[in-house]
């Protein structure tokens, strides 16, 4: 089946086709033909494109909108100037959107009709950010390839339905969960699903007995404890902006810092929220950028003082997580690393880790170095008590093979 993976942002579309069916599935031999992304939509729209044998091809052409971008996009997908194996859109036979929230109700990706759209809507309250970008590209390619396409929803919030009362309520009133669903209900899932599943794949151990601890650090971070296969903890909230350091988001803070720096400043709580989401972080932090790539080298060519800092505070927060999760599930079998800060930079992995090691986490110096640039594998010392893997995400491979269950009907492994 080839299936059409859509993540769409306010003025962004990242896709990818994917080609994959249950035997597929099962020997691990998905298809992935083209991938890319739309940015600045609603202005000159730049595009970035490629297919499995050609190069990245960019270009820019005036599109209005999600609508408009989606026809660019199918249209290059069926075109002869794409070496992409399919000759109409009509071989399209399915979309796959990332949604966000979910809300309590969505607890498995869901063919979407106008029920579900309807829900979706309702839980924009939660996600004022994201759910309204999401059924942009739902209702794009709703009206692009019309109705008799079925489309799915997969959401960010899902893989979280298994945690506990006592790690997803926060301590307040009990009321404001009744009254208006102020709970935890973490993001990420998609991706924490797929490294589970990576995991038990290459350990060949079983659902039932893997206890880990992920970190998906990427713009966005976050880190999960996923005991017997499920989601016991994972420090994104109420909103993706608690827990951990991130690009452009606080992660933790004392709740009174608002009023405090509101009224100095003379902020409305939306601004303020505004520069908790995007002017903190390793970027409020550095006063530089929210790119760890470039605050690594900030520090390492000009030893500057607040890159390192910013640096640090991540690797101190990361770590406190592991420490955390550690004792949420009394000991852990894994430590695992993904995401572009995750997959890429070997010396904030070290830097997270080290001070763990009384807890048994000690890496091995040469693998932590070369376990870059989208490798797999292991990266703790022989010997060590728990394992520490780089395991590369692929939130859109399970995106597209939920998709296919979706549509077949076959049950969902969670
Ligand atoms: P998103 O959450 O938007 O998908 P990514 O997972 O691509 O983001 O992660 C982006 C982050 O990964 C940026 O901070 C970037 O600097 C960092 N990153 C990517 N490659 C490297 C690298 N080689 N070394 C250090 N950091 C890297």
């Amino acid at each position: 089946m080839n299936v059409l993976v859509l993540n769409a942002g306010s003025s962004t579309l990242k896709f990818q086709l994917l080609r994959t069916d249950p035997d597929r599935m099962a020997a691990n031999a998905d298809e992935r033909l083209a991938r890319g992304q739309y940015e600045r939509i609603g202005g000159e729209t730049i595009y970035t494109v490629s297919t499995k044998d050609e190069a990245t091809m960019r270009g820019t052409a005036a599109l209005r909108d999600h609508r408009a971008v989606l026809e660019h996009l199918l249209a290059w997908l069926a075109s002869d100037a794409s070496s992409v194996p399919i000759s109409s859109i009509a071989e399209i036979e399915a979309v796959g959107h990332r949604v966000t929230h979910g809300g309590e109700r969505f607890r498995l990706s869901v063919r979407i009709d106008d029920e579900v759209l309807r829900s979706i809507e309702e839980t924009i309250e939660l996600a004022p950010l994201h759910n309204p970008n999401n059924l942009k590209g739902i209702q794009a390619a709703r009206a692009a390839l019309g109705p008799g396409i079925p489309q799915v929803a997969v959401f960010d919030t899902a893989f979280h339905h298994t945690l506990p009362d006592h790690a997803y309520l926060y301590a307040l009133p009990y009321q404001w969960y009744r009254r208006h669903r102020v709970r935890r209900y973490g993001f990420h899932g998609t991706s924490y699903r797929y490294i589970a599943y990576r995991y038990r794949t290459k350990t060949g151990r079983t659902r039932e007995h893997t206890k880990i601890i992920a970190l998906h650090l990427g713009n966005g971070c976050s880190a999960c404890a996923i005991d017997a296969g499920s989601s016991v903890d994972t420090s994104m909230g109420f909103t993706p902006l608690e827990g951990l350091v991130m690009g452009t988001r606080s992660g933790d803070l004392d709740p009174a810092i608002l009023d405090h720096v509101g009224s100095k400043e003379g902020y409305s709580f939306p601004e303020i929220e505004g520069i908790l989401n995007k002017q903190s972080g390793l970027l409020g932090v550095s006063g530089l950028t929210n790119d760890m790539r470039e605050l690594l080298a900030e520090e390492a060519e000009h030893g500057d003082r607040r890159a390192r800092l910013a640096i640090d505070l991540f690797a101190y927060r990361a770590r406190k997580y592991i420490g955390a999760y550690l004792a949420a599930m009394n000991g852990a079998d894994a430590v695992i690393f993904a995401g572009g800060i995750g997959e890429n930079a070997s010396v904030v992995r070290a830097r997270i880790c080290d001070g763990l090691q009384w807890m048994g986490i000690e890496l091995d110096a040469d693998r932590n170095a070369g376990m870059v640039g989208g490798k797999e594998g292991r990266i703790d010392r022989e010997g060590a008590r728990v394992e520490v893997w780089v395991i590369p995400t692929d939130e859109e491979l399970l995106i597209a093979r939920d998709t296919v269950r979706v549509v077949l009907g076959i049950e969902h492994p969670g």
